[in-house]
């Protein structure tokens, strides 16, 4: 399965020379229909392994009247329109100009994966630049030269996971097959650089379902499923070793990562248990929310957390569900113990939303519909940097940072690099000397003050220069 590039950014930053480097000699046939694909070049690119095909919105350098924005603007829609992935691209000896701004906005809201490159950054003269490319919230940029050929290890580094992506979608279409998740080929956190905001039926949101075995996994999908139609796809429903479901949910399309059937493969107990941790991995590799499903009668037991441990960590939203609720007699004081239980053996999914379900007769699920949209939604979130910069010199004010070694620690600039889950930038002097505590007042006081609660926070400390 190959996928398609689209190389985007206004001109003169180097995108034909880029395009010239990725496709060598292997350039597709170009349709001379007027208007249709003539300012588009499209050719077949090889970078390292990878092979896929390559979009260059070319042929924008002649433009010199007023219209170049708005002709500039409708070329880069359309092929964003037509790409799996785009390379956004600046000029890193420049810097960000307004114009790349306004590319860097339309990519945020059309463009499901897109990438970062400041170009021209052979040699010292693009660091500024490199640095102020960060600012676009578009996640970390790739330091490229086109023309040197520099940085294209970087490129393929952030390619080449979502092309096992693009992959792992196309086989989805297979039913009966179970999607090999090579553990070591997995998404990374510093590779989700999608943001999807509304699910649809094209990119349902990903749900895993995980707990030990006989928390009611099983019995909370088969739930869902049958009170709601399949969407698409003879993968849905038909078979139970199907890995993953196509279904709505209250009007939300989502795909749920279903684990039954290679449970119920599994013959002894023993294997059965160990089955169900690498299942949970998978599960949690797969999906963009983790329900973290426990039995009331035995909450978090040991393997409860340490696949919450593990969905903290890969970086997805979790909402914890606790399911037979229906033969809870004490409800009331059990909620209280669940909850402080929670907040002792998982502090680092502090405030994640913890729902009671039973999902033999279906109550709560309405609920739990509602919290997964919700963490889905904190997972999603982006704050702007002029906000940022703003909260951080309030906190800076009221907690200075340490001065080790009579050295004060300057936190100069503050940017959101990333969502899902929200990724943070601090540039600052000295950042291997930064306590491990005052990072932590910092993702605290960001979780509080830009509501953010339960999803995983990264930050991230960067020396300048
Ligand atoms: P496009 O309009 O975005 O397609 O840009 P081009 O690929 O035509 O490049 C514009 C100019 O930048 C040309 O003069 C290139 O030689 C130059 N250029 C492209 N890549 C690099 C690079 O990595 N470093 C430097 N210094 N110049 C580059
Ligand atoms: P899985 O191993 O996590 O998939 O668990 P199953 O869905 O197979 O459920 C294990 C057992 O728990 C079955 O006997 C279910 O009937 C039972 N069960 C599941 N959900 C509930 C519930 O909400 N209430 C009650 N009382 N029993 C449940």
């Amino acid at each position: 399965m190959s996928f398609t590039l689209a190389i985007v950014g206004r001109p003169n930053v180097g995108k034909s020379t880029l395009f010239n480097r990725l496709v060598g000699k292997r350039l597709a046939l170009v349709d001379d229909q007027p208007g249709v694909t003539r300012d588009l070049r499209e050719g077949e690119a090889r970078l390292g392994d990878l092979r896929f095909t390559v979009i260059d919105t070319a042929g924008l350098e002649d433009a010199t009247d007023d219209s170049l924005q708005g002709r500039m603007r409708r070329l880069t829609e359309r092929a964003v329109d037509m790409a799996d992935v785009c390379l956004f691209m600046i000029d890193a000896r420049t810097g960000v100009t307004p114009i790349d701004e306004m590319f860097a906005e339309i990519l945020r809201k059309r463009s499901a994966h897109v990438m970062l490159a400041a170009n021209k950054a052979e040699g010292a003269a693009a660091d500024a630049g490199v640095i102020e490319a960060w600012g676009l919230g578009l996640g970390e940029p790739i330091r490229l030269s086109a023309e040197h050929g520099e940085g294209l290890n970087d490129l393929y580094a952030q390619l080449q996971p979502l092309a096992d992506e693009f992959a792992a979608r196309a086989d989805d279409h297979t039913p009966e097959i179970e999607v090999d998740l090579d553990e070591d080929a997995d998404f990374e956190d510093g590779d989700e650089i999608s943001r999807t905001p509304v699910p649809t039926a094209a990119k349902p949101l990903q749900i895993a379902v995980v707990g030990r075995p006989n928390a009611g996994k099983s019995t909370l999908i088969n739930k869902v499923l049958g009170e709601e139609r399949l969407l698409t796809g003879p993968e849905a429903g038909i078979t139970r070793d199907a890995i993953s479901l196509r279904m709505e949910w209250d009007g939300t399309p989502i795909r749920i990562f279903d684990t039954a059937g290679m449970r119920k493969k599994a013959k002894v107990q023993e294997k059965l248990e160990k089955l169900s941790v690498s299942d949970g991995l998978r599960a949690v590799k797969f999906a963009e929310v983790v329900v973290v499903l426990l039995d009331a009668a035995i909450p978090f037991e040991q393997q409860d957390l340490r696949i919450a441990d593990l969905a903290e960590r890969e970086g997805r939203a979790v909402v914890v569900a606790v399911n037979k609720w229906d033969v809870e007699e004490h409800k009331q004081e059990k909620l209280r113990d669940l909850k402080e239980a929670f907040d002792r053996l998982l502090p680092q999914l502090r405030g994640a939303p913890l729902v009671t379900v039973s999902a033999k007769t279906g109550r709560g699920l309405d609920r739990l519909h509602d919290a997964i949209l919700r963490a889905y939604d904190v997972w999603n979130r982006r704050v702007s940097t002029a906000r940022l910069n703003r909260w951080l010199s309030g906190m800076l004010e009221a907690h200075p940072p340490p001065a080790p070694q009579g050295k004060r620690i300057k936190l100069r600039y503050m940017t959101q690099a990333k969502t899902r889950p929200p990724g943070f930038v601090v540039m600052c002097s000295h950042p291997d000397k930064m306590p491990e505590s005052y990072s932590r007042y910092l993702v605290n006081g960001l979780r509080q003050d830009f509501d953010m609660p339960g999803t995983p926070i990264r930050l991230t400390l960067r020396g300048q220069g």
